[in-house]
């Protein structure tokens, strides 16, 4: 038996998880929104066959889009996160190892009995996907990475594989890696590919025979590593990625640019007290903290701006967080900038269990046993409530800044209030 990776994908994954969670728009054509319902960073086949192109600004085709009755929803992170958990967790039980890529993006290995199509394997495993977690995905079978990204990419290419294609067991591979254009191959960047069809290699096949040496001169390792595996020479390994994060990020644009501390802070908080909710379900405690800032990237005056504080008896408690952000807050922000994002990123992740023992008095061990029983509720009532039920006074103020989400789908998968309500006669 043979160690085969498997590259698997969610397909059109954010419209998917759209219209999971409202069967209505099924068939129809559906966009979704970037941040502040900016751009269509997402669509559907049905609006994609309709001539919708990907990363145009949303106002400029909102008549063309109303004109073809296109649905349109703002992104749905909380959403996406957790039918992508829900989804990493049903392969990491059929995989041996798993490594998450991206939000809807995973590779993973299996054994391959004796020169055994995995067809079946790749059908049946389609069929349980869809079946628990309501979403479509495609998988590509081959020996390395990079023959498996290609397989997935001739899985969603190519009809009749129904989103499944093994090019492990095919021995004249030449046909497919011909039909694979060379910017395409993974980790095959714009200007490396842009050399490459300088030197006359426009598709895998070709950059797979091509001499090694010219790619290792202008490329190195790099270069080198990408044609071995495209020879079938496993180079690049599947990573497990490890349940425990290893940094917490909770960014946003603003719908208005804002130049006043007030508001700032404003932002800084929730920002905090969603990171730090995720800490606590995650059971980890952080050791830093850092805020930022940035005005708009395209202007002139473009200015940015971060610090990092130390938190000196790692913590997942919302309320030294909060603290500890807001003086460093008061050192990133400068007057008359017209800031237009801001964020925290706790690091230096470490689990609960090995929480330092607190030296000092009883009194504090008790403050702090207090401390996280409060927090512990609060998200217990935030968790079935939805997220602002109950929050630190600080963070309950109108917030007008907030990022625009007019379409956002009201039903999310996490929140009690969402779940329709059936009457039954
Ligand atoms: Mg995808």
């Amino acid at each position: 038996m043979s160690k085969v990776i498997l590259q698997i994908d969610g397909n059109n994954f954010y419209a998917s998880c759209e219209q999971l969670v409202d069967p209505s728009i099924k068939g129809k054509g559906l966009v979704v929104l970037s941040n502040n319902d900016g751009c269509i960073i997402a669509r559907n086949s049905e609006a994609r066959k309709m001539g919708i192109p990907m990363g145009q600004p949303y106002f400029k085709l909102k008549n063309k889009l109303n004109q073809l009755n296109i649905n349109v929803r703002s992104s749905n992170y909380e959403l996406y996160g957790d039918i992508s958990s829900r989804l990493m967790q049903l392969l990491r039980i059929n995989c041996e190892e798993l490594e998450i890529y991206s939000i809807d993006e995973a590779f993973g290995t299996i054994k391959r009995p004796k020169e055994k199509c995995l067809y079946q394997w790749g059908k049946n495993l389609r069929a349980l996907v869809y079946q628990n977690i309501g979403i479509p995905i495609s998988i590509g079978i081959g020996e390395t990475k990079v023959l498996s990204k290609i397989s997935n990419h001739l899985a969603k290419k190519t009809q009749n594989n129904s989103g499944i294609f093994d090019i492990g067991v095919i021995e004249n591979k030449d046909p497919y890696l011909n039909f694979i254009k060379v910017d395409k191959v993974w980790g095959i960047g714009k200007r490396m590919s842009t050399w490459l069809k300088s030197k006359g290699i426009t598709n895998a096949r070709e950059l797979r025979d091509m001499s090694s040496n010219q790619i290792k001169e202008k490329y190195g390792v790099v270069g080198i590593r990408i044609q071995n595996e495209l020879k079938g020479n496993l180079c690049i390994p599947v990573k497990e990625t490890s349940l425990d994060r290893k940094e917490i990020c909770v960014s946003r644009s603003f719908s208005y640019p804002i130049d006043n501390l007030e508001e700032l802070n404003q932002a800084i908080i929730k920002y905090v007290l969603i990171a730090s909710s995720k800490l606590r379900k995650h059971n980890q405690l952080s050791s830093a903290i850092t805020v930022f800032t940035n005005t708009n990237i395209h202007s002139k005056d473009f200015f940015k701006s971060e610090v990092t504080g130390k938190i000196n008896v790692p913590t997942s408690d919302s309320r030294v967080m909060i603290k500890i952000s807001l003086e460093l807050t008061q050192k990133i922000f400068k007057p008359y900038r017209r800031l237009t994002k801001a964020g925290v990123i706790l690091h230096k992740l470490q689990s609960n269990q090995y929480k330092q023992k607190l030296l000092f008095e009883q009194q504090f061990i008790k403050e702090a046993l207090h401390q996280e029983r409060l927090n512990h509720v609060i998200d217990q009532i935030n968790n079935s409530n939805g997220r602002d039920t109950i929050n630190w006074g600080s963070s309950m103020i109108e917030k007008e800044w907030s990022p625009r989400r007019k379409k956002t789908s009201m039903i999310k998968t996490t929140h009690i209030e969402s779940i329709p309500t059936i009457y039954a006669k």
